[in-house]
């Protein structure tokens, strides 16, 4: 099969770690048979360079023309000083609207060779944690009417929370797409013993589930999914949940895993095209070094391949390449613990090679 994929370098790490996971996919390609064709975009703090814009309308109608589009990430101190609007960070919120991507998914997966990294107890990462996180990305409290007023002699703030029923609806219909791509069990979160746009949550929720009685869904207040995350995580699979739960609960999911450098996220909207970066900064302490993680880039090339190509079996060879290599006990210095005494220190390059090397079809 043919795609064409809009390739965002970006700034700081992102051109190494993204040329890791270009030669990823161009081994899948060969080996399976399909072609990727990439098309380069400027965004961010290069874009800013080249054009005096984060992200020029020419560079999203790049993406918008692409079947997804992979980012290595963007910013960095030399852009520090620029005016708000001209920020690198402007070119990504920018891109996100452009491209209406409303749902932001990340899973929380730990790789048993990096248990030792995570701060929960042995016990617990024995069971296995392997879920994702689906968050609507643009509605609710973060966009409702912000003010603060004055009120009998004091400041009085307002936040206002927001979900019409189709808001709910597609970010849902993603959660059920999503489970059903996995082992077929989605919990929705919500606060609906408090919030009346959680009751509405649930109640759509609930609905939807008849379209998908392949998929089993269950409810959970958000106070005691917190708990859940870090008491019994194996017993999640897809979680689906508003955007401010989903903003908190992803960086605690994403913390029990251990390393910033191995976590993909994935952002969709209505069709397949989607949006695929890991989820950390640019790294300028470590940028041009050879010293950066590039797995977090190449597992989201294998969520590209599984949610938005319906290729799960080229996305499983990318996923099982990168456990042969940890189990070879290589690692960049970001995932090296002292405690690794046989395990070998790689720079992002090797590493890259190693994760070709190792890519075989199943
Ligand atoms: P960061 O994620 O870039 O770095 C935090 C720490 O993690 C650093 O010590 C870094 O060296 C390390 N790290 C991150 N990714 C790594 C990898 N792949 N391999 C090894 N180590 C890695 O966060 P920050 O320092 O707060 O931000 C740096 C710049 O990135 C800022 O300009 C920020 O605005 C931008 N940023 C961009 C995105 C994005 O493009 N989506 C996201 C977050 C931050």
């Amino acid at each position: 099969m043919n795609f064409n994929i809009a390739v965002i370098r970006g700034d700081g790490i992102g051109p190494e770690i993204l040329e890791q996971a270009l030669l990823v996919l161009d081994k899948v390609a060969r080996l399976y048979g399909h072609s990727f064709t990439y098309t380069d975009v400027f965004m961010g703090g290069c874009a800013i360079d080249r054009f005096g814009d984060p992200l020029p309308q020419a560079e999203l109608d790049k993406c918008l023309a692409s079947d997804s589009v992979l980012l290595g990430a963007v910013g960095g101190p030399k852009w520090n000083d620029v005016p708000g609007s001209m920020r690198p960070e402007k070119g990504l919120l920018r891109l996100r609207a452009g491209m209406g991507v409303y749902s932001n998914n990340r899973p929380a997966k730990i790789w048993p060779q990096l248990a030792a990294a995570s701060p929960l107890k042995q016990e617990i990462v024995d069971k296995g944690i392997d879920f994702i996180i689906v968050r609507e990305l643009i509605g609710g409290i973060y966009f409702g009417k912000h003010e603060t007023v004055e009120e009998n002699g004091e400041h009085l703030a307002i936040d206002e929370l927001r979900y019409s029923e189709s808001e709910i609806r597609r970010i849902g219909r993603i959660g059920f797409e999503t489970a059903r791509k996995r082992n077929k069990r989605l919990c929705s979160v919500e606060k609906s013993n408090v919030l009346d746009s959680s009751r509405l949550w649930k109640k759509v929720m609930t609905q939807l589930s008849e379209e998908y009685p392949d998929v089993q869904l269950s409810h959970m207040l958000v106070d005691n999914c917190a708990m859940q995350i870090v008491k019994d995580p194996s017993q999640f699979d897809v979680i689906v949940t508003e955007n401010m739960f989903g903003d908190i609960l992803s960086d605690e999911a994403s913390m029990i895993t251990g390393s910033i450098g191995m976590i993909p996220s994935s952002s969709l909207g209505d069709g397949s095209r989607g949006l695929y970066e890991p989820i950390h900064g640019s790294a300028p302490d470590i940028a041009g070094k050879d010293m950066a993680n590039p797995i977090g880039t190449i597992l989201a090339a294998a969520m590209m391949l599984r949610y938005s190509f319906d290729l799960p079996e080229e996305a499983s060879c990318i996923e099982a390449a990168v456990g042969a290599v940890l189990d070879g006990g290589y690692r960049t210095g970001d995932i090296l613990s002292p405690l690794d005494s046989g395990c070998k220190k790689v720079g992002c390059r090797e590493m890259g090679s190693l994760i070709i090397e190792n890519l075989k079809k199943g």
